[in-house]
């Protein structure tokens, strides 16, 4: 093949990223490709970050003696368009899950077949494409996680590509299709490589750590696999025979699960994904606003509040809790919770966000859907000196140790705290 476009969507990077890989097997020529696509929608914390991790991808590609081609528009007309333009035979992309993704593929798939282009698409979003296992090997998807992950440790994965050595464009590309970019800082594929690589030595203690939110020894790369910084079956060779892969291996399977419940439910952020699941909420404005805001009373719920708004990302036993703490305790809908964690979070993902919320919420695949966090207990257990709390919320510096979680029992009240919400 003389020239191919890879449309880069959420796989920004150049090591095992198989539609490149691809295209530099098979072409002469490539046409590395990224379209602003202003339908979809993502908070200010996100699009920062894209925005880094776009700056690192068009490095990397000019390393390598290409570029990176920046549009705005529907990234179905404009990929076409570049094709038509340069003459590509073919265009490779990332096969993704969502239902906005995989309408944007089959309008892609129509159009391309129009113009008698060669579209092709490559599984890499997740360590095993959803369907690829399914239960007793008929149709359906997995609702359980502990027989999915039983299935996918069994299954064979694919083998890790390596980044091409040298790309090269065609010839004489508008200049009109590229972008400036600083020189890149500190966000997406190399920043998230070398995070991995300083990360690893903690893998052995990883299943002790994992749950302690004040040591936050957890690997933080949950931003850069939204966006495909890296690729989850390269970090998974990367991990497999290290002391302590198996759970976070478990972690990374989950990713996979609610990845292959989102495909099989494209409803996931705006329906009850039981059937059956009691899905009736209160109206309750003005505590789902001080839960937003970290003033809900509860100290280790206004500290993972306040981790989020600081952070733009927040400890998964925090998320636990605080979206219990809203779904359970105040029985405030878990979609307006969900909404406001994608608006803010930097790894906002619709698969891992809502398939999350709606375990917790009772709603979605949580095997014992009755089950409710105890703030205070979950607060003792998994924050016992109380460092996480005085790290997120300054009223309660002052407080030493563990008492810091039950405000309300000491002599004074705290100043500028709130006394914990009553319904
Ligand atoms: P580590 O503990 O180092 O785990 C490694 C990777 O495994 C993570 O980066 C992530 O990709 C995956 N993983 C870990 N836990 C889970 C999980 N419970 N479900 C799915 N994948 C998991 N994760 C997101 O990536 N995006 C979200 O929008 C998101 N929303 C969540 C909302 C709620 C209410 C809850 C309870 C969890 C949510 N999670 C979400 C899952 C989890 O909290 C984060 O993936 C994790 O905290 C990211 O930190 P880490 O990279 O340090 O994780």
């Amino acid at each position: 093949m003389k020239v191919a476009v890879v449309l880069f969507t959420r796989d920004l990077r150049v090591h095992d990223n198989p539609a490149l890989a691809a295209a530099a097997r098979a072409a002469e020529r490539v046409v590395p490709l990224f379209v602003h696509d202003p339908s979809l929608s993502a908070g200010a914390n996100r699009r920062g970050f894209l925005d880094e991790c776009l700056t690192d991808l068009k490095a990397s590609l000019r390393q390598r003696g290409a570029d990176l081609v920046e549009l705005r528009g529907d990234p179905v007309a404009e990929s076409v368009r570049v094709a038509k333009a340069v003459g590509a035979e073919g265009i490779g992309v990332a096969a993704d899950v969502s239902g906005y993704a995989r309408d944007r593929e089959r309008r892609l798939e129509e159009a391309c077949a129009a113009e008698r282009i060669a579209l092709k698409t490559f599984a890499g979003v997740t360590i095993v494409p959803p369907g690829a296992v399914r239960p007793g090997g008929g149709g359906g998807h997995y609702k359980v996680f502990t027989p999915f992950w039983r299935a996918w440790q069994a299954h064979q994965w694919r083998d890790v590509e390596g980044a091409p050595r040298t790309l090269r464009l065609p010839d004489d590309l508008p200049a009109s299709w590229f972008r400036d970019r600083p020189d890149a800082k500190d966000g997406g594929e190399s920043a998230a490589r070398k995070r991995l690589t300083r990360w690893l030595p903690n893998l052995s203690g990883y299943d002790d750590d994992h749950d302690a939110m004040a040591a936050d020894r957890t690997s933080r790369i949950s931003p850069f696999l939204h966006f495909g910084c890296l690729s989850p079956r390269d970090v998974a060779a990367r991990v497999h025979d290290r002391p302590g892969a198996g759970p976070f291996l478990r972690q990374l399977c989950w990713r996979d699960f609610y990845h292959q419940v989102l495909f099989a439910f494209p409803d996931l952020r705006r329906k009850a994904y039981r059937a059956s699941a009691e899905d009736r909420w209160r109206d309750e404005s003005d505590a789902l606003q001080a839960w937003r805001e970290g003033h809900t009373g509860v100290p280790i719920v206004d500290a993972g509040m306040r981790q989020l708004l600081a952070e733009g990302w927040m400890h998964n036993r925090a998320r636990l809790i605080t979206a219990s703490y809203l779904t359970k305790h105040l029985g405030v809908d878990w979609r307006a919770g969900g909404d406001h964690f994608f608006d803010l979070l930097l790894d906002g993902d619709v698969a891992n966000n809502y398939g999350n919320w709606q375990w917790v919420a009772g709603t979605g695949n949580d095997t014992k859907p009755y089950r409710r966090f105890n703030p205070i207990r979950q607060a003792h257990r998994f924050d016992p000196a109380g460092d996480y709390v005085r790290r997120y919320v300054p009223e309660l510096a002052d407080i030493p140790g563990k008492a810091v979680h039950e405000p309300w029992n000491l002599p004074g009240p705290p100043r500028g705290y709130p006394a914990p919400l009553k319904l």
